[in-house]
């Protein structure tokens, strides 16, 4: 695969966000998060692009030619390689926040029983936790923390106004499951969205430990 980039974007500032892709990519399948090719990563290039991960790709060998770019409608830019079938659950999110630049998106096991388990509630309340404050915009294990369980598709639309229907009601919005298939969460930078993505695992293994426990 060989990648074009439009005049405007430098190949050094793609390869920074490829490799940043990458490195991420890397770390979190080695942790078991990204099983059989699942999951998608991306970062926000300029106002007009973002970098994300081809489709179907072993997500712990990823390198600079596993990463293209795509338009905020989620088309491949410069490149015949096939972006992510869920490219567009990206772009949304650089749509909608310009102060977000990446957008992570995993299939654990922890993440993929938390979102059976708590499906029918339409939500995961998270509350006295300290691990809260991982999360941008929260000072206090004392905030409520909700993280929406939305209904698996393969119809991205669907899904795309579903997330689009949360935010227009107001609700903030740092991470969402989908029933049966993974999490999605975001960040101002790489590192802000890999805090996210850690610190929710790590919730949502505690509220199906308290729920094993039956406490
Ligand atoms: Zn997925």
């Amino acid at each position: 695969m060989s990648q074009v980039l439009p005049a405007t974007i430098p190949a050094k500032l793609f390869h920074e966000r490829a490799d940043a892709i990458a490195d991420a990519a890397r770390d979190l399948a080695q942790r078991g998060w990204t099983p059989a090719t699942s999951s998608n990563f991306s970062m926000r290039v300029d106002a007009a692009h973002a970098a994300i991960t081809v489709s179907g790709r072993d997500k712990g060998k990823l390198g600079r030619n596993d990463i293209m770019l795509v338009d905020m409608d989620g088309k491949a830019v410069g490149t015949d390689a096939r972006p992510s079938a869920e490219t567009e659950l990206h772009t949304q999110a650089y749509r909608r926040w310009p102060e977000v630049n990446a957008v992570l998106h995993t299939h654990s096991r922890t993440q993929s029983v938390a979102s059976r388990l708590f499906a029918k509630h339409g939500v995961i309340r998270l509350e006295g936790w300290e691990l809260q404050k991982a999360i941008r915009g929260h000072a206090t294990h004392e905030s409520v923390l909700d993280i929406p369980v939305f209904p698996n598709t393969q119809h991205m639309p669907e899904l795309v106004a579903r997330v689009d229907a949360w935010i227009d009601a107001g609700k903030p919005l740092h991470a969402y499951l989908i029933n049966g298939h993974g999490i999605y969460t975001w960040g101002h930078d790489m590192a802000e969205a890999r805090r996210h993505l850690e610190a929710l695992e790590f919730l949502l293994g505690c509220e199906l430990d308290l729920k094993r426990l039956n406490a």
